[in-house]
């Protein structure tokens, strides 16, 4: 008993008085709270407003111990092209800095900003894992970033990661969730309306969205898109990769993802009337004038089968691309 006593003193869960009380300290509450070893909750300790979501994710994965977290050993890993892809194209002070978390750890990492930019089938099928273990390393470390956001409420930064894994969008996305009332569902709608972040938001006209949210929530929400943008200037952007990482952003007339590049690279391409069908994901989807089909072609432009048929129709800037990333596989 003295030394789990001791131990939560040490940790900062526990603290004494000068009459030698303990009392539970906030960090201790939160533990308590969320059901958390409150070594685990400490971890947001080194988590800044400067942290690429990755370093968050990074972090995370690491303070909840990737084995207890249920991250795949590496030797479950069939994909490491498009762990090696992420790892080169992901911003990440930490890994800029030479910091190597283990690979658990960065596996972890890389699937779990995966799906914040692709459906779990998609980050499963390219990884090589089961789409069930996505969805429950997700689950795990967005308890985790959430007891982080409840024991230190002034960073914003985990409040975003944390919108980010919620409703599985990327970091621009999450600005929105900053809004009173929006979770993932008005997230998404928004986003369909064509509204990227919050900037985006605060500039918008509320008329034009009324059909998608409703004029009410047009109106408060772009009002508080104003505010909070003028109060809080730009939060939503990414920080640059540095080129120099093995693992670049890859720009051809537009932004390539790389995990979508590597699985454009599986698919199948056949004509079909004056454009081509593209076959080999999980359905089939018709491409035309770098059109496509596809629920996520609305989000991205460049969805993989846009990418499959310019790699078909002979894009030698694409090709060149295609190898690199999956260079070291
Ligand atoms: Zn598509």
């Amino acid at each position: 008993m003295q030394g789990a006593i001791s131990a939560l003193i040490e940790q900062g869960g526990l603290s004494r008085d000068e009459q030698g009380r303990l009392s539970v300290t906030p960090l201790g509450q939160v533990a308590a709270r969320c059901l958390l070893p409150v070594h685990v909750v400490a971890g947001a300790r080194d988590v800044t407003d400067s942290d690429a979501p990755f370093d968050v994710l990074l972090r995370a994965v690491q303070a909840g111990g990737a084995a207890q977290l249920g991250v795949p050993g590496l030797e479950a890993w069939t994909a490491r092209a498009a762990l090696d892809a992420t790892l080169a194209g992901v911003p990440s002070a930490l890994l800029d800095a030479g910091v190597s978390p283990s690979p658990e750890v960065c596996c972890g990492a890389a699937l779990l900003h995966g799906s914040c930019h692709n459906t779990d089938a998609e980050v499963a099928d390219a990884f090589g894992v089961y789409p069930g273990a996505v969805a429950a390393l997700r689950d795990a470390t967005l308890r985790i970033v959430e007891a982080w956001a409840a024991w230190r409420p002034a960073q914003l930064r985990l409040r975003l990661v944390a919108a980010m894994l919620r409703a599985q969008t990327d970091l621009d996305g999450a600005t929105l969730s900053l809004l009173r009332g929006v979770g993932p569902a008005h997230l998404r709608a928004l986003r369909l309306a064509g509204v990227p972040n919050l900037e985006a938001l605060a500039e918008a006209d509320p008329a034009g969205l009324t059909a998608s949210v409703g004029a009410g929530r047009a109106d408060r929400w772009v009002a508080e898109a104003r505010f909070l943008v003028s109060t809080l200037g730009v939060i939503g952007r990414e920080p640059p990769a540095r080129p120099d990482r093995a693992a670049r952003r890859y720009a051809v007339g537009g932004e390539v993802d790389p995990v979508r590049l590597v699985r454009a690279t599986f698919l199948t391409v056949t004509p079909a009337g004056r454009g081509v069908t593209v076959t080999g994901g999980a359905q089939a989807h018709a491409v035309q004038d770098d059109g496509c089909d596809c629920p996520d072609h609305r989000r991205t432009r460049l969805c993989k089968h846009v990418l499959a048929a310019r790699l078909a129709a002979g894009d030698l800037e694409l090709r060149a691309l295609a190898s690199s990333v999956s260079a070291g596989y």
